[in-house]
């Protein structure tokens, strides 16, 4: 039997910083791609979050700090005259023609590395902080700053301008969007600690990460649901929880069956949420750029056989044609942190002809990890 998929070249994409890539030198790093890991593209962090990360094989950084949520690359502040949210670029990208990105995707291009413009939209603590009204709002009045509001026009204002700004700038063949929907209340800034005693039931978790702002109430308002009706039902069902807990192994979304007015409230922003969606993968296919991950079908990770793997990826094909059979190679389980677990695991998805692969992240995983997983890809160890 034909299969299509595995008749297409193979593409690998390697998850990168700016800040290794300089560390390193942009056209030692491509190279090391190209010839060592068998890597066809790079998703580099455009417009990043904060963190505290490790970076085991950086030259000088190994604890390492991130100066938060800005972009990494030069931005046009004239494409976002329409909205009060504007990025902030890194304070070490540098000025003119050599800044630090130029540079980048001048080696990529001398590589043919395809390069992949991986975009964090509305997690965005600083922006949130200067401008909270255009935050979450939670059920009890306080805004979640760390994450902006999709439902408000500034945010979606600054979505359109920011996709815009990268595929202009970065002139990348695809982009990877990353939190262009709403936060939940626990995905929280490197600034924040949260102390919270009880355990929570995922009901509450939902109550307590839904936005009551004026623009989610409006959403609501237009599909014939009272979003005040439902900010009381969420703080006092929350409540009830925390004074009686009732566990339940249903998913949430069932459960909702029993707060109908909260589950319609939900789908009225997920709508939303959509229609944005929508909007910027129409600016990024303006610009002839395909957007992650819609476009793959993640495979299970850490698959026990080639044969497991083969069998999930006919499944998907089946179930999703237009999805590419993802493989996402993420070494950070503690149970499978060797070099040889990974190129057992990488030979299976490509014994297996998976087309599609992310490998995640060039400056948080060890080089020998890395080195294992590339001798797989580029055949020197199958
Ligand atoms: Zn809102």
């Amino acid at each position: 039997m034909t299969n299509a998929s595995s008749e297409r070249p193979r593409e690998v994409f390697l998850f990168s910083y700016l800040w290794d890539i300089v560390d390193e030198g942009p056209d030692r790093f491509a190279q090391r791609l190209v010839e060592q890991l068998g890597v066809t593209g790079v998703a580099l962090a455009v417009a990043y979050h904060d963190g505290r990360f490790l970076l085991p094989h950086h030259s000088r950084r190994r604890m390492y700090m991130l100066e938060p949520h800005v972009t990494y690359f030069p931005n046009d502040l004239s494409l976002y005259a329409d909205t009060p949210l504007k990025p902030t670029p890194w304070s070490e990208l540098g000025d003119g023609p050599d800044n630090a990105f130029a540079q980048t995707k001048a080696a990529l291009d001398r590589a043919g590395l395809e390069l992949q413009s991986w975009t964090v939209y509305c997690y965005n603590e600083r922006l949130g902080t200067a401008h909270p009204e255009y935050a979450v709002e939670n059920a009890w009045g306080s805004r979640y700053t760390f994450g902006l509001c999709p439902a408000q026009e500034a945010v979606r204002g600054y979505a359109r301008a920011l996709t815009e700004d990268v595929c202009r700038a970065t002139e990348a063949s695809s982009l990877w969007l990353e939190s262009l929907d709403y936060r939940d209340f626990d995905y929280c800034g490197s600034e924040s600690i949260v102390k919270i005693t009880a355990d929570l039931d995922p009901l509450q978790r939902q109550l307590a990460s839904l936005c009551f702002c004026p623009a989610c109430l409006q959403v609501a308002a237009q599909a014939g649901v009272d979003g005040e009706g439902v900010r009381v039902t969420a703080r006092e069902t929350f409540d009830r929880f925390l004074r009686s807990p009732e566990p339940s192994e249903t998913p949430v979304a069932e459960r909702l069956a029993d707060w109908p007015a909260v589950a319609a409230y939900i789908a009225a922003r997920d709508v939303q949420v959509a229609a944005l969606h929508q909007e910027v993968t129409t600016i990024a296919a303006r610009h002839g750029a395909r957007c992650f991950p819609d476009v793959a079908g993640m495979l299970s990770q850490n698959p026990p056989s080639a044969a497991a793997v083969s069998s999930e990826a006919a499944a998907l094909r089946a179930a999703h044609p237009d999805l590419l059979p993802c493989a996402m190679l993420r070494p950070e389980s503690k149970d499978g942190r060797s070099p040889g677990y990974w190129s057992d695991v990488t030979r299976y998805y490509v014994e297996a002809n998976v087309p599609l692969y992310f490998i995640y992240n060039y400056g948080l995983v060890e080089d020998s990890i890395l080195d294992a997983i590339g001798a797989v890809l580029t055949g020197r160890n199958l």
